[in-house]
């Protein structure tokens, strides 16, 4: 049984792209968790706030790239900036540095101050991934602080905790670190030792325990993008960390430009050692930034030796003093072109998405309570989630998991045959692209599901 009734009918075209795309790609997909059951939709088209699938069907996306288009699907001025770049700059990649890597710079750190120096990468991975290396580089020690329900990206030292299951997690106030993958490094040095956010006095003395072999602490500010810490737990582990000498990093790869234009970092007036920022900074085009206090980036720096640059490369003694970063596409004209213009328009816009946000959550809470399902949404600024409980307040993966996922799940799936795509269980994010139609349109999908679809 299927909560989509229409599903098989309505997504032909789907079902026959995803079994074509399973001869080529394990399960059909590119990124595991584009999967969803029975099989997920294809999409061939998009504009503005709308996707359209290769049957034809259109919804309203609230998927939004994972939050990456904040300016929606083919913003015309994103295609202006990338076609001025291509014609005037006259290349794909220069290689070399190139004006606009200080632009996009300048930009960058008008919104974050705190980011005195930063480096580009192709991705959040990637950005985390730099942090991390910076991190362990300049304090000298190697383990490193995730929170339990945190993801910072798809590599080893990272995919512990982000899902896991509770039988395995141990106790709230120490969980253990539970791998999401198969093929991680078995090396225990490669585990990160787990937090439980929001619980100021557990992390608190857990950082305290691993404070001398602590390089990092890592944290999703704004967990999933939706979760907000609470104010008192961000303060504690600014004056913590500070207090043993361990580097803070405030990933915002998903709330940069999204809770608020600063960022969580804004919102909360922390200022964190380092920042890794993605998604919405290059409007759909892959990017990852890290930045953050002068004193660590400058371990990143080029040491100058005689008249060559000794870049540490591996080729000479001092190698093993500088730190390695680099990327064939770091700092990609085409992709901080677009990013530019996507910060530009932002800036005039940024408040009205917000605004359109409040009044979508406003009016969903609103039909849910006329209705007499129990839903709740969560969030900060552009982004948030919509969750099925009577709980009052929600701090932490353990919170949610104590939700009613099936619930929501099936209401997901009765909102994709009402036309609105938001990717089962993910988050919503908005777009300037987000206007009254599109609000009207999802409120009354909203509003026959919550009266007539549900079991
Ligand atoms: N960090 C956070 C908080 C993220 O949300 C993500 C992506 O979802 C990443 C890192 C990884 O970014 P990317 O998918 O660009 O590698």
């Amino acid at each position: 049984h299927h909560p989509f009734v229409n599903y098989g009918k309505k997504t032909k075209a789907s079902y026959e792209n995803m079994k074509e795309a399973k001869n080529y790609l394990p399960g059909g997909v590119t990124a595991n968790i584009k999967h969803f059951a029975p099989y997920p939709i294809v999409m061939n088209k998009a504009n503005g706030a709308w996707v359209e699938d290769v049957d034809g069907n259109k919804y309203i996306d609230y998927l939004m790239g994972y939050g990456s288009l904040a300016l929606g699907h083919g913003h015309k001025d994103i295609r202006l900036a990338i076609n001025k770049q291509l014609s005037d700059d006259g290349t794909f990649l220069f290689g070399t540095p190139h004006r606009l890597e200080v632009e996009f710079a300048k930009r960058i750190q008008e919104h974050y101050p705190s980011m005195e120096k930063m480096r580009y990468t192709n991705s959040g991975t990637e950005a985390t991934l730099l942090a991390i290396r910076l991190a362990r580089a300049f304090t000298g020690k190697g383990k490193i602080a995730k929170f339990e329900g945190h993801y910072h990206g798809g590599y080893n030292s990272m995919l512990y905790s982000i899902n896991p299951p509770l039988s395995e997690a141990g106790e709230e106030g120490e969980p253990l670190p539970v791998p999401e993958s198969s093929g991680l490094d078995t090396f225990k040095e490669n585990e990160p030792i787990i937090l439980p956010f929001n619980h100021l006095h557990a992390t608190e003395s857990l950082i305290k325990k691993h404070a001398s072999e602590l390089a990092a602490v890592i944290v999703e500010p704004v967990q999933g993008g939706f979760i907000p810490a609470k104010q008192e737990f961000m303060d504690l582990l600014r004056k913590v960390t500070k207090k043993y000498g361990i580097v803070l990093i405030f990933d915002e790869v998903k709330t940069g430009f999204r809770v608020s234009l600063g960022g969580a970092q804004s919102v909360y007036n922390i200022s964190p050692d380092l920042t890794t920022l993605g998604k919405a900074i290059g409007g759909g085009f892959p990017i990852g930034l890290v930045g953050g206090k002068e004193k660590i980036m400058a371990t990143s720096s080029p040491k100058v030796a005689g008249d060559v640059f000794d870049v540490g490369q591996g080729n000479n003694s001092s190698a093993k003093d500088t730190l390695f970063h680099s990327g064939t596409y770091n700092g990609h004209p085409t992709i901080l072109a677009a990013g530019l213009a996507t910060i530009d328009r932002l800036q005039k816009e940024f408040s009205i998405v917000e605004e359109n946000t409040t009044i979508l959550r406003r009016k969903l809470e609103h039909v849910a309570k006329k209705a007499n399902v129990p839903i709740k949404t969560v969030g900060i600024g552009t982004i948030f989630s919509v969750l099925c409980t009577r709980e009052k307040n929600i701090y932490n993966y353990r919170d949610l998991q104590k939700t009613n996922l099936p619930l929501r799940k099936e209401i997901d799936y009765h909102l994709l045959d009402e036309g609105i795509y938001t990717k089962p269980l993910n988050r919503y994010s908005l777009s300037t692209e987000h206007g009254e139609e599109e609000l009207n349109k999802t409120i009354n999908a909203y509003e026959r599901v919550l009266n007539s679809r549900l079991e």
